[in-house]
């Protein structure tokens, strides 16, 4: 059971984006806070006595004051220090030695900054919760040609449910009847609808148009594709960048250094001759623009405004860790077959009956899509796919099993599965050229499709029965997402693939790539990914299958084509949908991201040292303190919200 399974099945309508501030008690506080120091400063400014003005900015401090000291305080009963504690204590400070109103102005401006980093988070968090508004609460089952309406989550896998045209599908499925343009954007954020007609999966979600739909449930609503992406961008908010652990491990020994200074500032003056008010108004100074507040906030809001932004381009990108290696990715290595292929093939030419149901037997039980359509094209002929045993897969080279009493293995076209006595080499028979050929019959012949040999080998004999070409069509926008990737990184994209080396190079010459890797076994992917990683390289891989988990898991960043579950938990990044132009945008978005961390820390680094130097050296006034400190606060909490758009495509 997941937590998303606790969700009401409606959510509550989201309340417009203006309100949002409204709603958080941080802001209701600061307001209120803010509200008392405009009254009480103005009966100061007029002369009013202190018994009128005393009381309004007490209600100022502690509407402002109360949640930080607490939070303040329970912290320090952890033997933790608090910077927000030292806020107060600042502030009390500062009121002790009669500066009541730049006391009152740290306070007020603390608590909207405090409000403001509040509202970043919702705001975050709201473009997250707003994936899960778009399942519709309501289905239209059918049972014996009847209609029913239910409620979506009491929808079981197998249920059949009837999409209208403008409804939203209610589950994940696969297209019984009907064809319909369905808009997908809010899972995979293509802007363009896709036709889904009889065969297709489609998501919940996802909203059909110019016509109606018969879909069967293939998952429970709370284990549909659009729960999982919420569920992996909550994850995501829940992790930290590795520049914030480091912060946070620096962070006490920094705020406990900053309260041995205020002392020192405190107590060393006023032993040189100081006077008690200007010593404790300069060491109030000091320890206010010394604390950490704007650095601590640099790093995560916009790694995870990126995360949220991603997310709802149908890019779930595990981490805060994860986005920031995106920033830094400067080697991409794609597999072939589901990566830059769509990854739906079909056999091609005109294999033989026996052969190909022979094949088909044992690819039923495989779950690549060479096997998929391996038992797709027996079954369109009518062909009986036999029963298999012994069933077994060796990713990267083929599948064997016995079918009717005989060994057969399908795979890697003169290099079928290894079995038994290792140096048994597969003897060929008849003219493999005649057989080759297959695959360029003129009608098959298709510019953007590549086209994969598989044989099909008795394993009793050695003998290959014969040769299957098997055809897969490259994504419409494969060649365009190369050359964006290649203006991004350092070393020219690569494709690494399990397939034979000639099939291989005329896609890749297509796709204008020029450094290929063929013949790979899974371990073979890895050392590629080493071997780049071992030259000072930040690598992304890119892959769709088993074959391919130990490269997306040795790689600096891991992306799974595809929301199949086993690479959804491998991954560090799952692209729902085809287009693969949000590859390279993603490389943007990850760059942004990091630069804006930089920046931020650059600007909240230098705020603080400058207001430290004034302080110290000069006579830096308490309100100008408190403005530069909390100004740089909000500065870089609002700096990291921009990351929750754009960037945009590359063109
Ligand atoms: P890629 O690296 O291009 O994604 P794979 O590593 O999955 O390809 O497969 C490499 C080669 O191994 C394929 O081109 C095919 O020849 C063979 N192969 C792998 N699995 C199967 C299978 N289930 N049936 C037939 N051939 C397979
Ligand atoms: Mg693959």
């Amino acid at each position: 059971m997941t937590a998303l399974d606790d969700r009401p099945a409606a959510p509550p309508a989201r309340a417009p984006r203006r309100s949002l501030l409204l709603r958080l008690p941080e802001a209701r506080w600061a307001g209120l806070a803010l509200a008392a120091f405009a009254v009480g400063g103005l009966l100061v400014l007029v002369g009013a006595p202190v018994r009128a003005w005393g009381p309004v900015l007490a209600v100022c401090y502690a509407a402002g004051g109360w949640e930080p000291a607490l939070e303040g305080l329970r912290a320090l009963r952890e033997r933790r220090l608090d910077v927000d504690l030292l806020m107060v204590v600042a502030a009390l400070g500062a009121a002790a030695i009669g500066q009541v109103v730049d006391g009152a102005l740290l306070i007020v401006i603390f608590a909207t900054s405090g409000a403001l980093e509040a509202w970043a988070t919702a705001r975050t968090e709201a473009s997250v919760g707003g994936l899960l508004d778009l399942a519709p609460a309501r289905a239209t089952r059918l049972v014996d040609g009847l209609e029913e309406e239910v409620r979506a989550e009491e929808l079981t896998v197998g249920d059949v449910v009837l999409v209208r045209p403008g409804d939203a599908v209610p589950a994940d499925g696969v297209v019984l009847d009907g064809a319909a343009e369905v808009d997908q954007s809010s899972i995979t954020g293509e802007p363009l609808p896709v036709p889904r007609s009889v065969g297709a999966e489609v998501y919940a979600g996802t909203v059909a148009a110019g016509g109606a739909l018969t879909v069967r449930v293939a998952r429970p609503a709370g284990e549909s594709v659009v729960a999982r992406i919420a569920e992996l961008v909550e994850e995501a908010a829940r992790t930290k960048a590795r520049t914030q652990l480091f912060i946070e491990k620096v962070e006490q020994r920094y705020s406990i250094g900053v309260v041995v200074a205020t002392l020192a500032i405190f107590t060393v003056p006023l032993v040189l001759g100081a006077t008690l008010d200007d010593a404790l108004l300069r060491a109030m100074t000091f320890m206010i623009v010394a604390s950490p507040c704007a650095l601590v906030l640099a790093t995560m809001p916009p790694l995870l405004a990126a995360v949220a932004n991603a997310g709802r381009r149908g890019l779930l990108v595990r981490s805060a860790q994860v986005m920031e290696r995106l920033g830094a990715v400067d080697a991409v290595v794609l597999d072939k077959t589901g990566t830059v292929t769509v990854g739906a093939p079909r056999v091609v030419g005109h294999p033989d009956d026996e052969v190909l149901a022979l094949a088909a037997a044992v690819e039923a039980r495989s779950e690549h899509p060479l096997g998929r359509a391996v038992v797709a094209a027996a079954r369109e002929r009518g062909l009986v796919v036999a029963e298999v045993a012994d069933f077994s897969a060796e990713p990267g080279v083929g599948v064997r099993g016995t079918v009717g009493g005989r060994r057969v293995g399908v795979g890697r076209a003169a290099t079928p599965p290894r079995e038994g006595n290792p140096h048994a080499t597969p003897r060929r028979e008849g003219n493999p050229r005649a057989t080759r050929a297959l695959g360029s019959s003129p009608r098959d012949t298709d510019p953007d499709s590549a086209t994969t040999l598989v044989d099909v080998t008795d394993l009793g004999t050695g003998r290959v029965l014969g040769t299957l070409a098997i055809a897969d069509g490259l994504r419409p926008d494969a060649a365009d997402a190369v050359a964006d990737l290649a203006a991004r990184t350092v070393v020219p994209p690569v494709l690494a693939t399990g397939d034979r080396a000639d099939a291989a190079r005329g896609m890749a010459d297509r796709l204008g790539i020029a450094d290929v890797r063929a013949d790979l076994l899974p371990e073979d992917k890895v050392h590629v990914v080493e071997g780049l990683r071992a030259d000072g390289h930040t690598v992304a891989v890119v892959g769709d299958g088993v074959n391919d988990a130990p490269a997306l898991a040795g790689a600096d960043v891991g992306m799974a084509m595809g929301g199949a579950e086993l690479t959804m938990r491998a991954a560090d990044v799952v692209v729902l949908g085809d287009d693969l132009r949000r590859l390279p945008w993603l490389l943007d978005l990850g760059r942004r991201a990091r630069r804006t961390v930089i920046a931020n820390l650059v600007v909240a680094g230098t705020i603080i040292v400058g207001l430290v130097t004034w302080d110290l050296v000069g006579h830096l006034p308490l309100a100008l303190g408190v403005a530069g400190h909390e100004g740089s606060t909000i500065l870089v909490a609002l700096n990291g919200l921009r990351l929750l758009r754009g960037p945009r495509r590359p063109s």
